[in-house]
C-alpha cells in the first residue's frame, strides 16, 4: 500500500451530528403542540392604528411590541390582561410617527420575531415533514403489496439473474492474474470441446471458486472463460437470493439452472457466494431458513448435473473461510482458484489493458505509474485511469498527462480533495501535526522518503503526508518496522513537543490504530519481541479476509499480558525516539510549518532541499 499518514476528523462528530439530527425532529414535534397555544392565547380584539396613537397620547399603553415578521405591532394596554395585547396591523416596517410618539411617552417598546411567527413558520415545517412522512409510508405500503405479489408467482420465475449470450471479454482483457488465468484455460477447452474430455472417460471439475478480494477481476476471468469458450454467460449475485419469503431463492437457483441445462454448454457464474453459502447453523439466534433452503438447493443442482452436460459453475467470494464446507466437497467447488492483488508487472499489465482506450500523451510512463500504485486492484487501476481521463476533459487538454495521473492517484488512495483551513490555530496543529511525520520519517533510518506533505484535506483527512514505498517489498525487516511506527508517532509527538500534552488532539487517532496493529503484529506474529519467535496469533489467513481477529484468545491471560506489556514497550521507545527528532529539530519544522501553511504543499524533493540546507547551516553556526 501507497503508504501515507492522515489528519483525520473523528467519528465521533459524525455520530454528534446524527443525534443532534435526531434532537431537533423532536423538537419540531414539541413545537407543534405548544406552537398552537401560544396562537390561542393571542385571540385578541384588533385596534386600528388610529387607536393606537390616540391611547398612546392619553398614557392609557403600558408597552408595544411590534413583530417585524408580520408587522403587526402588540399594544399592552394598562388595566389589561397582559397575556392578551390587542393587535395593530402596521404597513411598513418604520413607522416614524408611532416610534416617535413611544419614544415621547416613555412607553417600553420592543421589535421582535414573536413566538406566533416563529410558530407559524414552524407549522409549515412540520407540515413539510408530516407530508414527507405520508410519502413515506405510501412508498412502504406500495412496495411490500410489490413483493407481496412477487410471492404470489414466485414459482414462475421473475428472472433475476442475467444471461449473456456473448460476453465479449477475451484473456487479453483480464491482465496481471496470469497463474489464475493459467488454471483456467483448461475450463475454457472443457467448454469448447466437452466431448474430448467424455470420450477418454476424464471427469471435469463443476464448480470453480475465485477467492480473492473486491476488484481484482474475479466478474470479469469469468466472463473472460465464458467469451473465450464462446458459450452464454448466465450471473447471479449471491445477494439477489437473500429475499423476504422462505423459498424464493431455492426457486431461483432451480431457475437458473433449468435456464442453464437448456443452454448448454454455458457458463454459470454465482457473485459474492458466502451470502448463500454461509456455514450452516452457525447464525445467532436461529439459522436463516431462507439461506440454508437456497444453499441445500444450489448442492442439490451441483450434484444433480450428470458427468459432462457441459456446465461449469463459477462462484466467487472474498470470505471462503465463512463457506459452508459442503460446498466445498468434491464434485461441488473443489476447485479454488486464488485472484490477488496484481504485483509491479501485473499492475503495468493491467494498466496496458485500459490504456489502450484512453489517449494518453507520449511522455507518460504506465511503468512509473505502476510502481506508484502498489496495493491498487484492478479495479483501482481501472478507476484511475477513468478518473485521470475525466479530469483531462475538464482542464481541457487534448490527452491525459502525468499531473492528471497523479492527481487521480491522490484521489483513488485518499478520496475527494476538499477545501484548505483558513489560517487558524488548528490549520497550525494539523501542520505542525504533518510536518511531523515528514521529519520524522525523513530522519529515521531505514523509512521511505517523503513524496510530499500537503494541508488539502481528502476524505476524511484534514492534512496528508505521503511516502513513496521505494520499491515492491517482499519481506520487511524489525528496523524497517520501527522506522514505520516511529513514522506514524511523528504527527502525535509534534502535537506533544509543540503544544504541549493537554492541547494533543483526536487527529492522530488514524496513526495510532495502525501503530497498535503493527505493533501487535510484530509480537505475536512475526516474533520481533523479548518473548522469542512463537506465533501468537491464530492460524494464519489471507491479508484481504477482513481483519476481524476472530482467533485471538488462542493463548492464556498471562501470555496475554506479556503481549501487552511488549507493545507498550515497542510503542513507547517509538514514541521517545520521535519526540526526541521533533525536539531536536524544532528551528527547521518551525520554519517548514511557515511554509507548508503559506504554500499548502510542500514536494518531498523541496522538503528534503531545504532539510539539508538547514543542517549545513546549523553546522557553520555550531563551528
Ligand atoms: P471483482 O469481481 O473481483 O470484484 P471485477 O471483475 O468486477 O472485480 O473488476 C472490476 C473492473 O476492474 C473490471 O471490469 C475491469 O475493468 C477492472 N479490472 C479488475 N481486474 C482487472 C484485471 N486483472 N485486468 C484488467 N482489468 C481489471
Ligand atoms: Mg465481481
Ligand atoms: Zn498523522
Amino acid at each position: 500500500m501507497h503508504s501515507y499518514h492522515k489528519f483525520n476528523t473523528t467519528k465521533a462528530s459524525k455520530h454528534k451530528k446524527i443525534v443532534s439530527l435526531m434532537a431537533g425532529s423532536l423538537l419540531l414535534f414539541q413545537t407543534f403542540l405548544t406552537g398552537n397555544s401560544v396562537l390561542a392565547q393571542q385571540k385578541n380584539q384588533p385596534i386600528t392604528f388610529s387607536d393606537l396613537l390616540t391611547s398612546l397620547e392619553n398614557g392609557e399603553v403600558k408597552r408595544v411590541s411590534i413583530d417585524r415578521s408580520t408587522n403587526i405591532a402588540y399594544v399592552y394596554l394598562v388595566g389589561e390582561n397582559q397575556a392578551q395585547p390587542r393587535k395593530v396591523k402596521l404597513f411598513n416596517d418604520n413607522n416614524p410617527e408611532l416610534i416617535s410618539k413611544i419614544r415621547e411617552k416613555k412607553v417600553d417598546f420592543a421589535m421582535e420575531s414573536s413566538a406566533a411567527s416563529t410558530a407559524a413558520l414552524l407549522n409549515t415545517m412540520q407540515l413539510g415533514v408530516l407530508l414527507l412522512l405520508i410519502i413515506g409510508l405510501f412508498i412502504l405500503i406500495k412496495k411490500s403489496a410489490n413483493s407481496a405479489a412477487g410471492a404470489m408467482n414466485f414459482g414462475k420465475s421473475r428472472a433475476k439473474f442475467q444471461m449473456e449470450a456473448t460476453t465479449g471479454v477475451e484473456f487479453k482483457d483480464v491482465a496481471g492474474i496470469e497463474e489464475a488465468k493459467e488454471e483456467l484455460q483448461e475450463v475454457v477447452v472443457f467448454l469448447k470441446t466437452p466431448d474430448k474430455f467424455t470420450a477418454v472417460g476424464a471427469k471435469i471439475p463443476r464448480g470453480v471458486l475465485l477467492v480473492g478480494p473486491p476488484g481484482t477481476g474475479k466478474t470479469l476471468l469469468a466472463k473472460a472463460i465464458a467469451g473465450e469458450a464462446e458459450v452464454p454467460f448466465f450471473s447471479i449475485s449471491g445477494s439477489e437470493f437473500v429475499e423476504m419469503f422462505v423459498g424464493v431463492g431455492a426457486s431461483r437457483v432451480r431457475d437458473l439452472f433449468k435456464k442453464a441445462k437448456e443452454n448448454a454448454p454455458c457458463l454459470v457464474f454465482i457473485d459474492e457466494i458466502d451470502a448463500v453459502g454461509r456455514q450452516r447453523g452457525t447464525g445467532i439466534g436461529g439459522g436463516n431458513d431462507e439461506r440454508e433452503q437456497t444453499l441445500n438447493q444450489l448442492l442439490t443442482e451441483m450434484d444433480g448435473f450428470e458427468g459432462n452436460t457441459g456446465i461449469i459453475v463459477i462462484a466467487a467470494t472474498n470470505r471462503p473461510d465463512v463457506l459452508d464446507s459442503a460446498l466445498l466437497r468434491p464434485g461441488r467447488f473443489d476447485r479454488q482458484v486464488i485472484v490477488d492483488y496484481p504485483d509491479l508487472n501485473g499492475r503495468l499489465g493491467i494498466l496496458d489493458v485500459h490504456a489502450a482506450t484512453k489517449k494518453i500523451a507520449p511522455e507518460v510512463s504506465l511503468n512509473t505509474i505502476a510502481q506508484r500504485t502498489p496495493g491498487f486492484s484492478g479495479a483501482d487501476l481501472a478507476n484511475l485511469l477513468n478518473e485521470a481521463a475525466i479530469l483531462t476533459v475538464r482542464r481541457r487538454k487534448e490527452a491525459i498527462t502525468m499531473s492528471e495521473i497523479d492527481a487521480a492517484i491522490d484521489r483513488v488512495i485518499a478520496g475527494m480533495e476538499g477545501t484548505p483551513l483558513v489560517d487558524s490555530k488548528s490549520k497550525r496543529l494539523i501542520a505542525y501535526h504533518e510536518i511531523g511525520h515528514a521529519i520524522v520519517g525523513t530522519f529515521t533510518k531505514g523509512h521511505d522518503p517523503v513524496e510530499k506533505v500537503t494541508l488539502i484535506p481528502r476524505g476524511q483527512a484534514r492534512g496528508l503526508t505521503w511516502f513513496t514505498p521505494d520499491e515492491e517489498q517482499g519481506l520487511v525487516s524489525k528496523s524497517q518496522l520501527f522506522a514505520h511506527i516511529t513514522g506514524l508517532l511523528g504527527g502525535r509527538a509534534a502535537e506533544d513537543v509543540i503544544f504541549g500534552d493537554d492541547e494533543i488532539t483526536t487527529g492522530a487517532g488514524n496513526d495510532i490504530e495502525r501503530v497498535t496493529t503493527l505493533t501487535r503484529q510484530m509480537v505475536t506474529k512475526f516474533g520481533m519481541s523479548t518473548l522469542g519467535p512463537i506465533a501468537l496469533e491464530g492460524e494464519e489467513q489471507p491479508l484481504f479476509l477482513g481483519n476481524d481477529n476472530v482467533n485471538r484468545s488462542e493463548y492464556s491471560q498471562e501470555i496475554a499480558e506479556k503481549i501487552d506489556l511488549q507493545v507498550r514497550k515497542i510503542v513507547f521507545q517509538c514514541y521517545e525516539n520521535a519526540k526526541k527528532i521533533i525536539r531536536e529539530n524544532r528551528g527547521l519544522i518551525d520554519n517548514l510549518v511557515d511554509l507548508l501553511i503559506e504554500k499548502e504543499t510542500i514536494e518531498g524533493d523541496i522538503l528534503r532541499q531545504i532539510v539539508t540546507n538547514y543542517s549545513q547551516k546549523q553546522s557553520i553556526l555550531t563551528k
